[in-house]
């Protein structure tokens, strides 16, 4: 790693950035590997979030910047925007930056469901194909979504990742776009969108992927993807609620192995072995399933094409691998296979996000979600010491100190993989525990 790879990935760790977009992988890892490409995943695919889209289009200097210090870090001689052609405001608002910058060009993605899948974004803009159970470096490729990249851009200027900007949409009275500390309890952030409701049931991240809420005392963290309120009786509400066993018992009544979930699932149309018809059979005759068919679950990416369009019987084959996928990991189980050919009618059977959000009956919730131009302060936060893949961070402040909005309050510990965590207010610490640090505006009173 020569010098200045050196000093924008130290940066970066300093900063706290992780992947934004996804589970928190720890940025500066991502920008220390050597590659030939780097993404921007701008596809923002989950139906109703509205938060990159509208990033890229309000902070595009931001962006190319970003993007440019990860080409620098990493080597790579090209760097993709990925985005649809409906962010036509982003899309404006980018092309006066990467008009003049050597090697960044915007790449138009279709507007299917999941082409914000790391997988799917690479073969959509590049026909690249990540193996199963690989990861993009392996084929020479970085991805980073918006949000990630803009944190990367300000941590060169020596600014930690204190904030996160999620949209807060569906049934809820005015759905909208905020910027909130990290540590911001959801109930606050839900109030900017008008306020919780008793009928209501909310989902943290996308309607797709994200997952129910329990409690609304819960914070914000690097990784917040959206906050999403739908009526109790929703499919989607229902669906989440379903228990695993009340799930395998209709696939061993009802499964009639029409492979449609198979056909449609994005991993198996790029070649990967993963066949969801294959592992629900298998779970249905337990004693006739060889391990190495059980263990393709674990390069599922959870996408839920399967349960939510693709079985006419209700069946989730996307539950029935997050079971299998525990099983198997418990079991220290590994995916071996190769990388097959992928289908010839891939591209005729990727699923437009409109069709989707009609089958997912949100029509009606898709609404605009406007971008707030402040940052949301609250009086308290309660900031997770585990926001990111790897060990939580260690806290290095104590009850009683006063601490400045930016100054890091936990720290990688030596010799793990991890990030860094700031205080996202300036005020007090009034408690730290082993699973977070709360911070009170101003004087220590509780
Ligand atoms: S959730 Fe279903 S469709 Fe998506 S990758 Fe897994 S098996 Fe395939
Ligand atoms: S689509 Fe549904 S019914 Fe058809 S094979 Fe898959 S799980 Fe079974």
């Amino acid at each position: 790693m020569n010098m200045q790879m050196k000093e924008i990935s130290g940066k970066v760790l300093e900063a706290g950035v992780v992947g934004a977009g996804g589970a928190g992988f720890p940025t500066h890892v991502k920008l220390s590997a050597q590659a030939e490409i780097v993404i921007v995943n701008g596809a923002e695919c989950e139906p109703l979030l509205k938060t990159d889209q509208q990033l890229a289009a309000r902070y595009p200097d931001l962006l190319v910047k970003g993007l440019t210090l990860a080409m620098a870090s990493t080597g790579a001689q090209k760097g993709i925007i990925a985005l649809k052609a409906k962010y036509k405001e982003a899309i404006a608002a980018l092309e006066p930056y990467i008009r003049n910058t050597e090697g960044i060009e915007i790449a138009i993605m279709p507007d299917i469901y999941p082409a914000g899948d790391e997988v799917m974004t690479i073969w959509l803009t590049t026909g690249r194909r990540v193996p199963p159970g690989g990861i993009p470096i392996n084929i020479g490729v970085v991805v980073n979504n918006v949000q990630t990249l803009i944190n990367v851009a300000k941590a060169q200027e020596g600014i930690s990742v204190t904030t996160r900007t999620l949209t807060v949409t569906g049934a809820v009275k005015k759905p909208i776009t905020v910027t909130v500390p990290i540590g911001t309890p959801l109930r606050e952030v839900l109030d900017l969108a008008g306020g919780e409701e008793a009928d209501l049931a909310y989902i943290n991240g996308g309607p797709m992927m994200g997952k129910l809420i329990s409690d609304l005392s819960d914070t914000v963290t690097k990784t917040t993807g959206g906050l999403i309120g739908l009526p109790r009786d929703h499919m989607l509400i229902q669906r989440k609620e379903s228990s695993v066993e009340g799930i395998l018992r209709i696939a061993k009544t009802v499964c009639e192995q029409c492979s449609f979930c198979t056909d449609l699932c994005p991993r198996h149309m790029i070649g990967h072995e993963l066949s969801p018809h294959l592992l629900i059979r298998a779970v249905n005759y337990k004693n006739l399933a060889e391990l190495s068919l059980l263990a393709t679950a674990l390069t599922c990416s959870e996408c839920g094409v399967c349960e939510a369009y693709a079985c006419p019987v209700g069946i989730s084959p996307l539950r029935v691998n997050v079971a299998l996928k525990a099983e198997l990991r418990s079991q220290g189980i590994k995916y071996q296979g190769e990388l097959g050919k992928a289908d010839p009618m891939a591209q005729h059977r990727l699923i437009p996000s409109s069709r989707l959000m009609d089958r997912l009956r949100l029509r009606s919730f898709y609404k605009d979600a406007p971008l707030a131009g402040e940052v949301y302060e609250g009086k308290e936060v309660r900031i997770k010491l585990q926001q990111h893949i790897g060990a939580p961070a260690a806290a290095v402040v104590k009850e009683g100190d006063v601490v400045e909005a930016g100054q890091r309050i936990g720290e990688i510990p030596s010799g793990a993989l991890g990030a860094n965590i700031h205080a996202s207010i300036s005020g007090t610490v009034t408690q730290v525990t082993p699973q977070a640090i709360t911070i009170r505006k101003g004087g220590a009173a509780r």
